[in-house]
């Protein structure tokens, strides 16, 4: 439905179409099981959203696979954003005042959210891809040559982005650059805690050679435990905040649909 949307409206009637049609499917799931803080409906459950490779079971990858409750109903959200909206909230990241943003390959409702709390500069960046919509609000960019100068902001978003990139270090090393002395970077990535150190292979080009190693037809590596340490290397300092570390407090009041076994990486160029 959404490829045939795309090709008969504009982008922009197109998303109101899709927006209505969530609310409609979101009517039909309304219940007191599973919470979205998004839409701030609650639903009696969530839609199933992902899918299984073998090699997502073998090395347990963590941020890929098939997840029962991960899609919202009403607004299309996924766990991984709930469990952002539920970090950024707890450590009040928006609040600051004068906050510069870089959102690169945004999802639509963190994006939606961030914009909401009126930020100083929010900027949303993505990669060109043939066939796509993007809106006129949107920075066609590469991450390997961020088209901003040298501290130019305080919070960089970007998650499951490094693993589809050529060079992934000059990407680290360019993120790092555009962040200002004192920001901070939520780079997530789908990581195996199976493996030390990560998988990569230039070699592997075909859509079956890489679903087979890195878990996805467009990945060219798989990450390990080593990651921390590559984030490290672009000059980061780190730390891991883990799913359920942040849930303790919000799961006692209502359920989130959130997958515990992530860990969200914050990366922050010092002073
Ligand atoms: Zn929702």
């Amino acid at each position: 439905m959404k490829a045939f949307l795309k090709k008969i409206l504009p982008g922009k009637q197109s998303r109101q179409l899709r927006t209505r049609y969530l609310y409609l499917r979101g009517l039909c799931y309304r219940g007191k099981n599973y919470y979205c803080p998004f839409c701030n409906h609650s639903y009696r459950k969530l839609l199933p959203g992902g899918f299984n490779l073998p090699v997502i079971e073998s090395m347990q990858i963590i941020g890929a696979g098939l997840r029962q409750n991960m899609v919202c109903p009403g607004c299309g959200s996924t766990d991984r954003d709930r469990l952002l909206y539920v970090y950024l909230n707890q450590k009040k990241v928006l609040d600051k005042k004068g906050l510069r943003i870089l959102h690169i390959a945004p999802e639509p409702m963190l994006a939606q959210y961030i914009a909401s709390n009126n930020p100083a500069e929010y900027i949303c960046g993505a990669m060109y891809h043939e066939g796509v919509y993007y809106g006129t609000d949107l920075v066609i960019m590469d991450v390997q040559q961020i088209p901003f100068p040298p501290n130019a902001f305080d919070l960089l978003i970007c998650n499951h982005v490094l693993e589809h990139v050529a060079d992934d270090l000059l990407a680290m090393q360019e993120i790092y650059r555009v962040m200002d002395k004192g920001g901070i970077g939520i780079l997530q990535v789908p990581w195996s805690p199976m493996l030390d150190t990560t998988i990569t292979d230039e070699s592997i080009t075909s859509r079956e050679g890489r679903e087979a190693v890195f878990g996805q037809f467009d990945h060219v590596r798989l990450y390990g435990k080593d990651y921390p340490a590559q984030l490290e290397k672009a000059g980061f300092t780190l730390s891991k905040v883990s799913a359920t570390e942040l849930l303790t407090e919000e799961n006692t009041k209502r359920d989130f649909a959130i997958n515990q076994k992530e860990v969200i990486f914050v990366v922050e160029k010092q002073t």
